[in-house]
């Protein structure tokens, strides 16, 4: 999945969610953050298929998430917490889209105890064989297109959260 895309998701399952004690500033902020922070790791890769690393799998955030929202508990500090489950929410998000989505490199769910890759559509990881920069030219795009329901489905994301944010927006003006 495309960053936009992957911030509009975050940002409806922000919008989707009853306010809480875990969900008060800067809860939004963190998860539109965290929805894009799995990505971190290609910065530090020189293709697209092998650009999935630690940052990729459940159990780093689901680690961090314990140890941040333990302590958020203990020193009942709410902004903790909810900066914790806003990481967790956005990051787990990212993971499934990218599941759901994946074209080249799949996700592994359960890492460590196995390295398995899992997607939905068959992928083809020789296709991802490009630099990370060149994710959104051709051939890399049109072949990511490729797939009508990926396609529909990124642009509907897009269009949904933006409406949702227009409309949130008039109504505060
Ligand atoms: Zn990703």
């Amino acid at each position: 999945m495309f960053l936009p895309s992957h911030i509009a998701s975050g940002y409806l399952l922000g919008k989707w969610m009853k306010t809480s004690p875990w969900t008060v500033y800067p809860f939004m902020p963190v998860l539109l953050l965290a929805s894009i922070l799995p990505d971190m790791d290609g910065l530090f890769s020189t293709t697209v298929a092998g650009h999935h690393s630690v940052l990729h799998t459940p159990i780093f955030w689901i680690g961090l998430f314990v140890l941040m929202a333990t302590e958020g508990i203990i020193s009942k500090n709410d902004k903790k917490k909810s900066i914790a489950l806003a990481l967790l929410l956005g990051t787990q998000v990212h993971l499934v889209t990218d599941w759901i989505t994946a074209r080249t490199v799949g996700i592994q769910w359960m890492f460590p105890s196995s390295y398995k890759d899992y997607f939905l559509f068959p992928i083809q990881p020789e296709q991802g064989q490009v630099p990370i920069w060149e994710m959104g030219q051709n051939p890399y795009f049109s072949f990511y297109m490729e797939n009508p329901f990926l396609f529909f489905g990124e642009v509907g994301i897009l269009i949904l959260a933006s409406m949702l944010y227009l409309k949130e927006r008039g109504k505060h003006s």
